[in-house]
């Protein structure tokens, strides 16, 4: 693949418009479209990719690019951020609009919602100003079926005078006639589509400029956006229509003087400043509604009388709470039972396989260091991460996703909004916290959905204090060995372990919004923003398609991650616990220089050793940690959690050790790979250095304050 298509001579936006064409002949095709539109299943089932889909507005906050192929014709298909207008507002709303005016795509399909195709007009409308090779898809089709909402296509296409067809995204049979339609409109000439009209002194003003306009311009730019937003004035997009056409427009005498006249102009007659955009927008939405008039027949409103209950139910202050809490203790708890028994099965075997390597070292006469290093260092870590860790992300992430996929996520943002602005935060904090749960990176890139830029800083320094899945897997091993153990039935202990774990979410839950309450009053002083936060219909989700989703592109992700530094780190480990210095090992030499600190925080220097090593991975750190106990030990095959705790018991671990390492696994500094993310996203190493700070310094205070207390009262 070879970068063929960018813009010259373009700064800040360049990277945004990069396209990867694998061939010359390929049609570069964005994908535009409101959040939660169905753009990303759309944009999967056509390239056979895996973006991700979620029914919540702002999960996509970048471009994808992905190839499809009708008919031996290639289309590159570019999946640009959701966005309800071209007017940028927000970081998501600038990467669409600026891929559109300067991408130089072959033709733009705006994805519509047919439930609620009036609103979604207005991007259509704000698309044909830039681009007149356009495609309307109207997806979703299936649920408007379903709310008894039916849509003349072929009246809106003659409206609109651009084609427009229906599709059902999940399902694939449904979208050849939109790829034939991409291939008509992407070629040939171009379609003269509706204009939309402006009030009178808009248009005057608007005509006035474009005979001023050079006739190399028009090739590139449409004219009559161009002069729209010439009169409109903002100047960040100025600076990228200079750059874009290598020329700056307002240098030309004649065009300056003409542009200042009708600025004055427009000023007269009080259209100007707020009001010049107030006008534009008014004029897009009653084009919209006229549109709509014979093309959209609907029974009643889009938002459905179930759904509406269902809202009731679960935003309502007295129900809203306790049900989240309660969904989230079950999700632990299905989690916790149903990981079980795959794991002592897991652990069985791959520790059976151990025993068959070690036998086949032996018949080779391999050296012992070998056979420690590879079998005793790579596997048993390997092992242990396997067996521990893939049961519960395979039972976690696909009920996690089943729960976003339906539409509950944006519910959570919405109750816990009030919380989050009374802490001087934006309550779409909620959505990029409850992203954390999967990947703190992952988070860290989605508060890009969070438009004021101290909101986003908020939500990105506080992200990493709730835990990720690859805290998970110690956090339940902890707290299940020491807490719930002892519960007498099975059930009570799972239950048990499952509330723990609650808790120790809630808690995680809890010290984000004093963090962020710390940090808006203090470093990030500032008002709270309003927002609007839609609600999305509730959709049943694609229980198959779920679950394979979220097991190959998330499970196996992490699980492939956590064992690409699992391996390296038992070999590490594994020398560490071998080689020595002068009588002791070198493990030991650092286990004993972090050891009266570590003791401080009522850890020892092997726990704290293996949180810093677990640096790039957080799933290695109790893998680290039963190594270097077990390399100084006995060698025991570690079948059960039980087995377990009687290694941890034998280190001098209690219920306090137990408790400290819970709380440093869930307050810790992030791992590389969100440290190197919250650079990316803020540009600062000031604000990396505090994230990296923030939880530690949480973290090492609970602990100390804690193992204070416990001794005092003589733990
Ligand atoms: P995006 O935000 O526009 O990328 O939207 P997604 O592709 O993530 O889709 C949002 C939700 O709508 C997901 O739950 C999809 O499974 C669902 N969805 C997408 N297209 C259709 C469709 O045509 N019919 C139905 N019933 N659901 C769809």
């Amino acid at each position: 693949m070879g970068l063929t298509h960018s813009s010259t001579g373009r700064g800040a936006v360049d990277s945004q418009l990069v396209i990867r064409r694998e061939s010359p002949a390929d049609r570069v095709i964005a994908l535009a479209g409101n959040p939660n539109v169905g753009k990303s299943t759309l944009f999967n089932a056509l390239t056979g990719m895996n973006q991700h889909t979620g029914n919540w507005p702002g999960k996509t906050v970048t471009n994808a690019q992905g190839r499809c192929e009708k008919e031996g014709r290639g289309f590159l298909l570019v999946d640009l951020p959701g966005t309800y207008s071209l007017m940028a507002h927000s970081a998501e709303e600038e990467v669409a609009r600026n891929f559109l005016c300067f991408g130089a795509p072959d033709a733009v399909a705006v994805v519509c919602d047919a439930t609620c195709l009036e609103r979604n007009l207005n991007l259509v409308l704000q698309t044909l100003e830039l681009c007149p090779r356009v495609v309307v898809c109207v997806n979703l089709m299936d649920e408007a079926r379903r709310k008894g909402i039916h849509i003349d296509l072929k009246l809106l296409s003659s409206r609109l005078g651009v084609p427009v067809v229906g599709t059902v995204a999940r399902k694939k049979r449904t979208l050849s006639a939109f790829l034939s339609a991409l291939e008509q409109v992407s070629q040939g000439e171009a379609p003269s589509p509706l204009q939309v009209s402006y009030p009178h002194r808009i248009q005057q003003a608007v005509e006035a400029l474009l005979p001023l306009f050079p006739s190399h311009w028009s090739g590139r730019l449409n004219p009559r956006w161009l002069a729209l937003k010439l009169l409109e004035g903002d100047p960040a997009l100025l600076r990228d229509i200079s750059a874009y056409l290598g020329e700056d427009p307002t240098k030309d005498k004649a065009l300056a003087a003409a542009l200042l006249e009708q600025r004055e102009t427009l000023e007269r007659w009080g259209f100007g400043g707020e009001r010049f955009q107030d006008l534009l927008v008014s004029s897009l939405v009653s084009t919209a509604e006229k549109l709509c008039q014979g093309v959209v027949t609907a029974p009643g409103s889009g938002y459905s009388a179930a759904d509406r209950r269902l809202d009731r139910i679960l935003t309502s202050r007295r129900t809203g709470y306790p049900i989240m809490i309660a969904l989230l203790a079950a999700v632990f708890w299905l989690t916790i039972v149903g990981a079980n028994y795959p794991s002592q099965l897991l652990s069985a075997a791959l520790f059976w396989l151990q025993d068959r390597l070690t036998g086949l070292f032996s018949l080779l006469h391999a050296p012992d260091w070998l056979h420690g290093a590879l079998v005793l260092g790579v596997y048993r870590v390997l092992a242990w991460v396997v067996s521990v860790m893939l049961p519960p992300m395979a039972i976690f992430f696909p009920l996690f996703t089943l729960l976003e996929d339906s539409g509950y996520l944006p519910r959570i943002a919405y109750n816990l909004d009030r919380p989050f602005r009374k802490c001087g935060a934006c309550g779409k904090q909620a959505l990029t916290t409850c992203m954390g749960f999967g990947c703190n990176a992952a988070g860290v890139v989605g508060c890009r959905i969070i438009d004021s830029p101290r909101e986003r800083l908020l939500a990105i320094l506080t992200n990493n204090l709730v835990p990720c899945n690859g805290r998970f897997p110690t956090l339940i091993a902890v707290l299940t060995m020491f807490f719930a153990g002892t519960a007498g039935s099975s059930l009570g202990s799972s239950l048990l372990s499952a509330a723990l774990l609650t808790g120790a979410i809630l808690l995680g839950i809890g010290l984000t919004f004093a963090a962020t309450k710390l940090l808006s009053t203090t470093v990030l002083k500032g008002v709270p923003s309003s927002f609007t936060l839609e609600l999305p219909p509730y959709r049943r989700p694609q229980l198959g398609k779920t679950i394979l989703r979220s097991i190959f592109d998330r499970t196996l992700f992490v699980l492939g991650r956590a064992a690409a530094v699992a391996a390296p780190a038992g070999l590490l480990i594994w020398l560490m616990a071998n080689l020595t210095v002068g009588e002791t090992t070198l493990l030991a030499h650092c286990a004993a220089l972090l050891d009266p600190f570590a003791r401080l925080m009522g850890l020892d220097g092997v726990i704290l050793l293996a949180f810093i090593l677990g640096f790039p991975a957080n799933e290695i750190v109790i893998p680290i940690i039963l190594m270097a106990y077990l390399s100084q030990g006995s060698l025991l095959e570690l079948g059960s959690l039980a087995e377990m705790k009687a290694v941890f018991l034998q280190n001098g671990w209690t219920w306090v050790t137990a408790v400290n390492v819970a709380l440093f696994s869930l307050l810790h500094w992030p791992c590389s790979t969100t440290l190197l993310t919250i650079h990316k996203e803020t540009g600062s190493w000031k604000w990396t250095a505090l994230a990296f700070a923030l939880p530690t310094a949480l973290g090492m205070g609970a602990c100390i304050l804690l193992t204070a207390l416990a001794r005092l009262f003589g733990a």
